[in-house]
């Protein structure tokens, strides 16, 4: 059934509000507004009592999934709960109604809370430095490269070259681009993990920084990252690591003891921001020590009577990447999040996320192709092939969960993948809903076996079916329609 808009509840005369009376004639107040701009006719409001209109906005709030909903296995996005405290934190006057432009003075709590927060992270990468600037993973990588070119250039050549498995997400080639270098791709072994030849044969004087993910888009440990390490650094070259999805690694893995140089994160993802529909997020970028004096300015820095202050003589910076100061709210409620868990906290939440992806994994693996198999980290890659031989592809499937109200998992990628299904059920899941979502992955299963056509023409149950997903993304029509008069 149709959602009705708005006008078509209510009735006329019926409204929500009690404005009190003009305390001026209506005439005078009309009076001050120049003619040819004053309204002729009242303006066509909906007239509706508040109860139906609270109903109205909280039937429409449900009708797309989200994680308050219902399961959101969407793999590499870490689509997990957010604990609601730090919305309230975020929401707090001091932090939410801080102006950017308040002198560090009447600014000193946020200021310390930005330099704690890049600390903490530092600390749970292993490494020294954090800018808290990028407004995105993918923003976060851009700034990683442009400091990965700055620290080059000041050894006198910028280099040319960056590597990146082909299984990499695709903002890694598409930063390095940006920053001006050529890609070179590598494709992964047999066990989907980084081939070690083949970047032997990559790797020369001229590359600038292999980009790596670990655990990679396919949900696996790169087993022999202090080999890849060596060769990396041999050639004088950087190690960047694509942290986005760090809920593999906290508090167990530290990526600068590994040999990484440079990691962005992706507060949005890991640290518990809601995320989805483009923003706000977050993308530090963390770095050892000698990237240090090319991050962004300004930085944050202690006077000598301990009060903290912007610093912006920064000779070597690659200048500012953001507006301000970065996303502050995200910062806060990362803030909270890590302050919340404790460093052993933090270390159960990659336990629970690594745990659960594999009961999930254990409970349909024999039901569908997997390309690598496990055991995997936070997610794991399967294939639809076995289903698309009966004429269902894993878009159909994942249109079909849709119908028993979970979301879908990230399908089609990793590229390397063909018909990839992405999963990952996060830390946050019961053991109850990654069971009840394996049972409906099964059945969906059954259905590819049975009746594959109902499973093609999945979903049966949206108030919308198969949408132009590029058009409805790249020209959304978003505007509210008004019955015509
Ligand atoms: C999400 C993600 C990114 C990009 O992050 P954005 O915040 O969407 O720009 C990069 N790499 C990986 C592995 C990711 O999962």
């Amino acid at each position: 059934m149709a959602e009705k808009i708005i006008y078509e509840l209510g009735s006329p005369g019926r409204q929500s509000v009690d404005l009190p009376p003009l305390d001026v004639p209506s005439e005078d107040a009309g009076a001050m507004i120049p003619a040819g701009t004053r309204r002729v006719k009242p303006p066509m409001l909906p007239e509706i009592d508040e109860l139906e209109l609270i109903r109205h906005f909280v039937r429409l709030s449900v009708l797309n999934h989200h994680v308050e909903k219902g399961f959101y296995p969407l793999g590499s996005c870490t689509m997990k709960a957010n604990p609601p405290v730090n919305e309230v934190l975020a929401a707090l006057p001091g932090f939410a109604l801080a102006h950017p432009w308040w002198p560090a003075r009447l600014a000193q709590g946020s200021l310390r809370l930005m330099a704690e927060l890049e600390a903490m992270l530092a600390e749970i990468c292993g490494l020294s430095a954090t800018t808290l600037q990028p407004a995105a993973g993918a923003h976060g990588e851009l700034t990683g490269l442009m400091v990965v070119r700055a620290y080059h250039e000041s050894h006198g050549n910028p280099r040319k070259r960056v590597i990146v498995p082909d299984s990499a997400h695709g903002t890694n080639p598409a930063s390095a681009s940006l920053v001006g270098y050529e890609i070179v791709e590598i494709k992964s072994d047999g066990d989907g993990l980084v081939d070690l030849a083949a970047l032997e044969r990559a790797l020369d004087e001229d590359t600038a920084v292999f980009m790596l993910t670990n655990p990679n888009t396919l949900g696996l440990f790169e087993r022999r990252i202090c080999q890849i390490q060596q060769m990396v650094h041999a050639k004088g070259a950087l190690l960047y690591m694509d942290g986005a999805n760090m809920n593999a690694l906290l508090g167990i893995v530290r990526p600068g003891d590994t040999g990484f140089d440079l990691v962005h994160l992706n507060l949005h993802k890991t640290f518990s921001t809601p995320h989805g529909g483009g923003g706000p997020g977050a993308g530090p970028l963390v770095v050892a020590e000698k990237l240090a004096p090319f991050l962004p300015v300004p930085r944050i820095v202690q006077a000598e009577d301990g009060s903290l202050r912007w610093d912006y003589d920064r000779p070597q910076s690659i200048g500012k990447v953001m507006t301000w100061w970065g996303n502050f709210g995200v910062l806060v409620r990362a803030y909270a999040y890590i302050r919340s868990r404790g460093a052993r906290g933090l270390a159960q939440v990659s336990e629970a996320a690594i745990l659960n992806a594999n009961y999930l994994l254990a409970l349909v693996q024999d039901r569908f192709d997997l390309p690598y198999p496990g055991p995997c980290m936070h997610e794991f890659v399967l294939s639809g092939d076995r289903q698309k031989k009966r004429g269902v592809r894993t878009l159909d499937m994942a249109k079909r969960l849709l119908d028993k109200g979970m979301h879908a998992p990230t399908i089609y990628f990793p590229l390397i993948v063909s018909e990839a299904m992405m999963i990952e059920p996060t830390e946050t899941e019961s053991r109850e809903s990654v069971e009840e979502f394996a049972r409906a992955l099964l059945e969906v299963a059954d259905e590819a076996e049975e009746n594959p056509e109902f499973v093609h023409a999945a979903p049966h149950s949206t108030p919308v079916g198969r949408l132009d997903e590029t058009r409805a993304a790249r020209q959304p029509d978003l505007a509210f329609k008004r019955p015509k008069t």
